[in-house]
């Protein structure tokens, strides 16, 4: 790659901070939300050991639906340090990770190889896009994730995927679903 495509927008007055800003420039928020949970949102720190549409895009939703974002992955990042916490030790949790990807794959449904939640100690934000005008926030589990804290898990995601299908993607007001040409969350103001 020789050159950078460079878009000029108000948001685009920043360094780069993800590798994924090569092709996809991340807004300021958008920055400062992967940022402000490194555990959950380690993808986007490490594409390469995590291998997954957050590490490759980013955050792949409208700005209004941010602060329903934040609110799901703050309670996933506090459930994550309280396993990180059981391990009893200070770890570099991609090079762990990077290292039991080395190890063969235990196939445990069938013999299909590495599965969802084999390949890492803890979960990890695998997307975040619109999928049918809808948020969904993908997870991956791991090694270490016990069943109740999944639960936890899936129970935040699945909080925030059902508030994001009242609140306008753009804006973060009230909204609905709008069928159309695009199928997209708005509010009166934005669809308009
Ligand atoms: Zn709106």
């Amino acid at each position: 790659m020789t050159s950078k495509q460079f878009h000029p927008n108000k948001h685009s007055i920043r360094e780069q901070v993800f590798p994924f800003e090569m092709d996809c420039p991340a807004t300021m928020d958008q920055q400062r939300l992967l940022l402000s949970y490194p555990l959950f949102f380690r993808a986007a720190q490490h594409p390469l050991t995590y291998l997954s549409n957050l590490g490759y895009w980013g955050i792949q939703c409208g700005p209004g639906w941010l602060q329903i974002v934040e609110k799901a992955a703050s309670e996933i990042e506090t459930e994550l340090q309280g396993l990180l916490e059981r391990l009893n030790n200070t770890l570099e949790l991609a090079s762990v990770d990077r290292r039991l990807q080395r190890l063969p794959a235990v196939p445990k449904h069938g013999d299909e190889g590495h599965e969802d939640g084999e390949t890492v100690l803890i979960p990890f934000c695998s997307e975040i896009k619109v999928a049918e005008g809808e948020l969904h926030i993908g997870v991956s589990s791991g090694y270490l994730c016990d069943w109740p804290t999944w639960q936890r898990i899936r129970a935040a995601v699945m909080k925030a995927q059902l508030e994001a299908k009242t609140r306008c993607e753009r804006c973060g007001k009230p909204g609905l679903l709008r069928v159309g040409y695009w199928e997209r969350v708005y509010c009166e103001g934005c669809a308009g």
